[in-house]
């Protein structure tokens, strides 16, 4: 078969890895970014606009009766989504996964677009506001990072909800896992959030003198906006976005409070800019600079003296009693850092929960597609605290893959009744143990070390090795201990972590003191921001909470879950244990996420970068590989090909494939019996005819267009 013409994969009779990667390659030089996998999508980035995207081209994959009448496509399986959700009444799921700079974020907006573009038009105003909500999201949730420069900060999951006839009601964007650390510091060529670029290029003199700013070089994490306009991306819809001041409009547009934003952003920036020195008369800390700090406080309604208090001094409750205490340099840098952090994911959580009151409709009756944009499996040169949230999410999804791609197999076989060889494949529920069992878990342990003031993380990595090492997933040498890291054999392949900062970044909170400061601000805005001591809808006491970042992890034994999937109580899988995590303090629990992708029905796109140089026409195979053994792509078709991977209904087979036993005018009931008469003429026996449905592998397929062509 020629290379580079097959749009499904799965139907080659043989497929390896290096088979796979030629076949993606040759597509990829011929502009075929897509490519199916039986059910999964391969979205390569083209870093380039391809005319491949629009409403002429959309239309053309509308209804679709069979996926493969088109070439692959975002669209095929947004139509899809969209069709089975009007025709059975399920709820449907995308999950877009791929590491940073794969096109996950692009690749959700095509889908969103398509969608809404799909659905009844009644409600156009609705639908221009799902699709307008991004570019007010990536000012604040993006930056330009060493590998994307429109880099998304924070994993989402947007829910678009139809009605019975499949109208369009509303939409839901809930957020994950945002960056805030990014607002103190970042690695060496990234940036700060865009948001705060875009102000200084876009914002009048008058405008950056009333929030009383200065150059932007004058400020630590800004430094030089130089450059900034002039940089572009371009965009799928083809157009080359630039002009910080468009930008900087259209997000205040948005907002009827503008300056209530603008002085929150403007007291950031000055509160990251405070310096600490050593006082020797109290043995504490002084503000090196007294008139930024007051600055801040001006900006956020704060008595100066208050706000100067709780940035070096701690309050600690010891039994009833408040107990004072000052800060050293290095707390009281933690603290002020705590404070920026804080003040923009609360800000963050307000501008989503602003676009959801927008959006709103999700409270109506009726069916979602959701769509997951989320950061994928990530093993860089140094890997911290971050790559371990965002691996242990990425385990999770992978678990719940393997759910999905089994569970409904082998529920349908059983349905059918049909005879289905065992199905093996790489479980990852011992690393699911690791991370989130309860005590003796990762997430368990590095809690209760958080919790000890004299903990280090050297203390840490002692009681990690001390309870883990059984696990085989688990590895600390002595020589790993003395690099304070240790390594985990995720089911994408090995992650060594590096341990120093674990701690500080899981506590990462906001002292009591500075939280009441903030709390009592005279104004309104401010105060609300931290009405709820975690940003969001407060649901957990303060107390419970160790931070306020990504941080903790909780177990839950889902069985919830588990019955709202109704999986067969004779079932394989009810012996399996559903595994779900909290990402508390957050307001979105991953747990809910998860929930809700087990209530649907899922649609997989796998994003992958042809290159790491952002450039067309290059494609590198290791790394291209690399990403297909991290998304699981070879072992789930390896899955696949065990199953009966197409299930067509009698109708649909007779419909489609009659002409292979029977004549054009002949009229033929669809039944299992005229069914297995066609099916008899194939090379190969290895189909099953079950009650409703004929099952076949992924190579049946082209053999019975085969046939059909013989006929014709
Ligand atoms: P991710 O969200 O996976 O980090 P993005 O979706 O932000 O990656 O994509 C990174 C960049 O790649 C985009 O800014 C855009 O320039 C380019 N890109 C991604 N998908 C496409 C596409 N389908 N067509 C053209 N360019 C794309
Ligand atoms: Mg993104």
């Amino acid at each position: 078969m020629d290379l580079g013409s097959v749009h499904d994969l799965a139907q080659l009779p043989t497929l390896d890895a290096k088979t796979l990667l030629d076949h993606i390659k040759a597509r990829y030089h011929n502009h075929m970014i897509y490519t199916y996998i039986g059910d999964i999508l391969i979205a390569l980035n083209p870093f380039v606009h391809l005319n491949i995207y629009g409403p002429d081209i959309g239309a053309r994959y509308n209804n679709l009766r069979f996926k493969s009448d088109m070439p692959p496509h975002l669209y095929a399986v947004s139509d899809s989504a969209y069709q089975n959700l009007c025709r059975t009444g399920n709820n449907q799921c995308c999950v877009i996964s791929g590491e940073s700079g794969a096109g996950k974020t692009e690749s959700t907006k095509i889908v969103v677009q398509h969608i809404t573009q799909l659905c009844k038009h009644e409600s156009s105003a609705l639908h221009a506001k799902i699709v307008q909500v991004n570019p007010l999201l990536e000012a604040f949730g993006n930056a330009k990072t060493a590998i994307n420069d429109n880099s998304s900060r924070f994993g989402k999951y947007i829910e678009i909800k139809f009605n019975t006839e499949g109208g369009l009601l509303g939409g839901k964007i809930s957020e994950y896992l945002l960056e805030k650390s990014r607002v103190v510091g970042r690695g060496k060529g990234e940036r700060n959030f865009h948001i705060f670029y875009y102000m200084f290029a876009g914002l009048s003199p008058e405008q950056l003198k009333h929030n009383l700013l200065d150059k932007p070089e004058y400020h630590r994490n800004v430094g030089t906006t130089s450059g900034y306009h002039e940089e572009r991306w371009v965009s799928t819809s083809g157009k080359t976005k630039h002009g910080s001041h468009k930008h900087i409009l259209f997000v205040l547009s948005c907002f009827q409070d503008i300056q209530g934003i603008l002085a929150i952003l403007a007291a950031i920036l000055h509160i990251t800019d405070l310096e600490f020195e050593y006082d020797q008369d109290s043995d504490g800390v002084y503000i090196k600079d007294e008139s930024i700090m007051e600055l801040a406080a001006d900006m956020l309604g704060l008595p100066a003296e208050e706000l100067a208090e709780s940035l070096i001094s701690n309050v600690t409750d010891v039994r009833g009693e408040k107990m004072i205490s000052l800060k050293n340099i290095a707390s009281a840098n933690d603290g002020r850092d705590a404070l920026a952090k804080a003040l923009y994911a609360r800000l963050f959580g307000w501008i989503v929960r602003q676009i959801n009151s927008l959006l709103k409709g999700l409270e109506m009756p009726g069916n979602c597609i959701g769509i997951l944009d989320l950061a994928g499996f990530e093993n860089f040169e140094v890997n911290g605290f971050e790559q371990l949230c965002i691996n242990a999410a990425n385990e999770q999804l992978q678990f719940y893959f393997n759910q999905n791609v089994f569970a409904w197999e082998l529920e349908e076989y059983k349905r059918e009744g049909i005879k289905a060889k065992d199905v093996k494949f790489t479980d990852n529920r011992s690393l699911l143990d690791l991370f989130l069992k309860t005590p003796l878990g990762f997430f368990s342990l590095l809690d209760e070390e958080s919790r000890f003031p004299q903990a280090s993380d050297r203390t840490l990595l002692e009681k990690l090795n001390k309870n883990l090492n059984s696990s085989k997933e688990f590895s600390c040498s002595s020589k790993s201990s003395q690099n304070q890291s240790f390594t985990i054999n995720h089911y994408a392949g090995q992650v060594v972590y590096h341990t120093p900062g674990f701690l500080e970044k899981n506590r990462d909170h906001l002292s009591q003191n500075l939280f009441e400061v903030m709390q009592n601000s005279e104004s309104q805005f401010v105060a609300d921001l931290f009405s709820s001591p975690i940003s969001g809808t407060g649901a957990l006491e303060n107390k419970l909470v160790l931070s306020f970042d990504v941080i903790a992890f909780k177990i839950l034994p889902l069985s919830v879950l588990r019955d709202q999937r109704e999986v067969g109580s004779n079932s394989k899988l009810s012996t399996l244990t559903y595994y779900t995590v909290i990402l508390f303090p957050i307001q979105n629990s991953l747990t809910e996420l998860m929930a809700k992708l087990l209530d649907a029905e899922p649609h997989f796109i796998r994003c992958i970068k042809p290159n790491n140089m952002k450039c067309a026409d290059l494609f590198q195979p290791e790394l291209v590989s690399k990403q297909l053994q991290y998304t699981g792509v070879l072992e789930t078709i390896k899955i696949r090909r065990q199953g009966f991977a197409t299930r067509i209904p009698f109708e649909a087979f007779m419909e489609r494939y009659k002409l292979i036993s029977y004549g054009l005018t002949e009229s033929v009931l669809p039944t299992a019996k005229n069914c297995t008469n066609s099916l008899k003429r194939l090379p190969s026996k290895d189909w099953e005819v079950g009650k409703n449905k004929v099952f076949l592998k992924y190579w049946h397929a082209e053999m019975l267009n085969d046939l059909i062509r013989e006929q014709m």
